[in-house]
């Protein structure tokens, strides 16, 4: 895939993700007001636990945008389709699926595992 082609994709995710991130925040906060109310316990646990997953959807959205900020970032320097850590092509594949890809797939392996 050209630079022109990843950049044009990653841009496109890039606003997606901020307008996915727009969305949650503005349910996250909505979540905190609510939960200022007095409730009943039963109504309490299932406000929880939407916004734990609200904060959880956001936590993912706010990663992969970290991901693809980066990946831009590396196609003005030069050094987009090159893996982080060990310098080799990262496989045509995996940016087609994946365009803010950083590692290739070994490397990306190793990754996550150190960080269980
Ligand atoms: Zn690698």
């Amino acid at each position: 895939m050209d630079t022109a082609t990843a950049r044009k994709r990653l841009e496109e995710i890039q606003a997606e993700l901020e307008r996915s991130i727009a969305v949650l925040k503005g349910e996250a906060e909505q979540d905190e007001r609510v939960s200022d109310y007095p409730q009943d316990p039963a109504d309490a646990g299932a406000n929880l636990s939407e916004s734990e997953r609200t904060q959880a959807v956001l936590f993912v959205a706010r990663t992969q945008h970290s991901q693809v900020v980066d990946a831009l970032r590396r196609i003005e320097i030069g050094t987009y389709g090159t893996c982080v850590d060990c310098g080799s092509a990262v496989p045509e594949g995996r940016l087609e699926a994946k365009p803010e890809a950083a590692r290739c797939v070994s490397c990306q392996g190793k990754w996550a595992r150190q960080r269980r």
